[in-house]
């Protein structure tokens, strides 16, 4: 055959196709975009030649614009990395205002039941005592608290209504904020393994956990509002808090130890069997092969 066959076409009838997108010449490194397809006459191969220096491409199993690819896969790895990052600090930050909101929110309302509890106890000389009614703390106050009607109304306030529904609710909420995140990171460290990712994901709750406990003991008594609140602080915020420490710890770790398994039971659902080699790593990064039904 003659090289001047892509500038001059032999059969001018038949609709000639020119190349497009970003490929280069093997041999130069020209671009070959707008360039003539010639099929081969033997092989019935495409290809396209070079403008520069004639050198035929074949377009079969030629590898498409490969630098600009494995580029763009690097910046997309160290995006992921940075985001990671970002999502475990967030994860901290989220999960620790939530356990030091929903126990001191729960101290808070317990603290207005065990004064609602004190206030029905008393007789109606002492509820005519104007330092009790001024709501100045008084040795009545730790009287009633010593005695028996006193000491159940700690127990009952504990976990009563007006306690575990704000404890609950604010917890909840912090649950659903931090579960993305955790998915985030477990899917990330698929690679990982299980047990790894449930550690690397707990690590910051730990912190956070570490903050919160810190911060309690520092301020101690500081942060109580009313001499009400500050019974149920000294009372249940230790136990509030560990209450809601564990909740997280265990979320946090379980979401991103299940985060890959819930993220191919997605795309399994979703995906039919030939779409799902974008998403091939979900199982291959596991060892696990793409299912095809
Ligand atoms: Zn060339």
């Amino acid at each position: 055959m003659n090289t001047e066959q892509s500038t001059t076409p032999p059969n001018a009838a038949a609709p000639r196709e020119t190349l497009q997108g970003d490929r280069l010449c093997m041999q130069c490194l020209h671009p070959l975009v707008g360039r003539t397809i010639e099929r081969d006459a033997g092989t019935g191969l495409l290809y396209v030649r070079c403008g520069e220096c004639g050198t035929a491409s074949a377009l079969f199993e030629y590898p498409t614009a490969t630098p600009w690819l494995n580029r763009a896969k690097s910046v997309i790895a160290s995006t992921l990395a940075i985001t990671a990052i970002v999502a475990l600090l967030a994860l901290g930050g989220v999960t620790g205002g939530f356990m030091g909101g929903a126990s001191s929110e729960a101290c808070d309302a317990a603290g207005v039941e065990l004064s609602l509890a004190f206030r029905s106890s008393l007789d109606e000389q002492a509820k005519a005592d104007p330092q009790i009614q001024s709501g100045y703390w008084t040795a009545t106050h730790d009287q009633w608290l010593a005695s028996p009607a006193g000491q159940d109304a700690l127990v009952n306030a504990r976990f009563g209504v007006t306690a575990l529904v704000p404890f609950a609710l604010i917890t909840a909420l912090g649950t659903a904020i931090a579960a993305p995140l955790a998915l985030f990171i477990g899917i990330a460290l698929t690679r990982q393994g299980p047990l790894r990712r449930a550690v690397y994901a707990a690590l910051p709750v730990v912190l956070a956990a570490i903050v919160v406990w810190s911060m309690y003991y520092a301020l101690g008594s500081r942060v109580a509002m009313s001499s009400w609140t500050q019974v149920a602080f000294d009372h249940y915020l230790a136990g509030f808090t560990a209450l809601s420490t564990a909740w997280f710890l265990a979320f946090v770790a379980a979401t991103a130890a299940l985060a890959p398994s819930i993220a191919a039971f997605i795309a399994r659902t979703i995906l039919p069997p030939r779409d799902r080699r974008l998403v091939a790593w979900l199982w291959e990064w596991r060892g696990k092969t793409v299912p095809r039904d």
